[in-house]
């Protein structure tokens, strides 16, 4: 391993707290939150214009969205449902991500974001500069990398991976004898790591909300409600994981509070999704896994601070002066709706539900 290499791969790419900015939910009065909804309603038939809304966002852009003919889901989906709906501009609340992989995959529509500075952990620390030269090193290794990055790094993968397909998405590269880069999670990269056995070289990335979720806090909780099953998303640490009663993407772990006959579930993800997971049974008990315990520094709170930076007053606006358009460079676009489009063929090919088995 050159000097270089190493660095690269021992450097931490989690962003520290003070980089991490306050998760401030839109506070608004029944008044101005009916008066934002008439007016969203009408700017959207007016523009053409879909709404399209991730599990995580506030609960009124997921009414919103699901009033208006748009969509609540994953990230993946998300762009899946763009590409089939007819209209001309969508509307992205989520992280820009997610804005960049619905232009990838729907280039001829506008695409417009609430805030574009609404990030994402994962993204900001995989920097595509880095992440290049990195590959550049392992030049025998195929590159995966998780939906939550860049157009620029998904260009320099091979493969994008959702946490729903990345098990059967991983085996499958190993019986080809193909090594693996995966980047940029780590947590979900060790599970995934443990879970195959292959051989996979791992960024050092992570995500602010599931990595908050804390081991002893989480065994407490379990001794206090022994009638609950543990729900855990694979972006969380490995000692939380193993904890868990089922490990799955937000659609699967919405499915498994539906469909599991407990009554009662400890959630180990971004408590936006209790809003999906409470529609979907209404009667369940949900309880947030803690973010307490040894080292706990409550960066996030269990809730994405840049997901949060989606509100009903920033979307009017944005559709009223059609700013926050999504635009990247036709190159990288091309380049990157390559990998994009592997993972749609292969979760085809293995007959899998994309809708509703990816996440981010
Ligand atoms: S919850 Fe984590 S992975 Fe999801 S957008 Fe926020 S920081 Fe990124």
């Amino acid at each position: 391993m050159s000097a270089l290499t190493a660095e690269l791969t021992l450097k931490d790419y989690r962003l520290t707290p003070a980089q991490v900015p306050p998760t401030v939910a839109e506070a608004l009065e029944p008044a101005e939150k009916a008066e934002l909804f008439d007016r969203i309603q009408r700017l959207l038939a007016e523009q053409d214009a879909t709404l399209v809304a991730h599990y995580y966002t506030a609960a009124e852009l997921q009414e919103l969205a699901e009033a208006t003919g748009g969509y609540v889901s994953d990230s993946l989906d998300m762009a899946r449902f763009g590409s089939e709906c007819r209209s001309s501009t969508l509307v992205v609340a989520g992280v820009r991500f997610m804005g960049e992989t619905a232009k990838i995959l729907n280039p001829e529509k506008r695409v417009l974001m609430p805030d574009l500075a609404a990030d994402c952990s994962l993204d900001l620390g995989c920097p595509a500069d880095e992440f290049t030269a990195f590959c550049d090193q392992h030049p025998d290794r195929t590159v995966v990398v998780y939906a939550n990055t860049s157009a620029a790094v998904k260009a320099r993968s091979d493969w994008v991976a959702t946490s729903g397909i990345a098990l059967d998405l991983v085996r499958h590269l190993a019986e080809r004898g193909e090594k693996l880069i995966w980047a940029p999670d780590r947590h979900l990269g060790a599970y995934v790591q443990r879970e195959t056995g292959v051989d996979m070289l791992l960024w050092n990335g992570a995500c602010v909300v599931h990595e908050a979720f804390k081991a002893d806090g989480l065994k407490q909780l379990r001794v206090e409600h022994p009638e609950a099953l543990v729900l855990v998303h694979p972006e969380s640490p490995l000692d939380v994981i193993a904890q868990a009663d089922l490990v799955g993407s937000t659609t699967a772990l919405v499915k498994a509070v539906r469909e599991l006959s407990a009554s009662t579930f400890i959630v180990a993800t971004d408590n936006g999704l209790f809003h999906k997971m409470q529609q979907a049974a209404p009667d369940k008990i949900l309880l947030e896994a803690p973010i307490v315990g040894k080292g706990a520094t409550c960066v996030s709170c269990a809730h994405c601070p840049w997901m949060a930076m989606n509100g009903l007053q920033n979307l009017a606006r944005v559709l009223e002066n059609g700013n926050n358009e999504i635009t990247i460079n036709a190159a990288i676009r091309e380049r990157a709706a390559m990998p994009i489009r592997r993972l749609l063929d292969f979760a085809r090919q293995r007959q899998r539900v994309v809708l509703g088995n990816n996440d981010a």
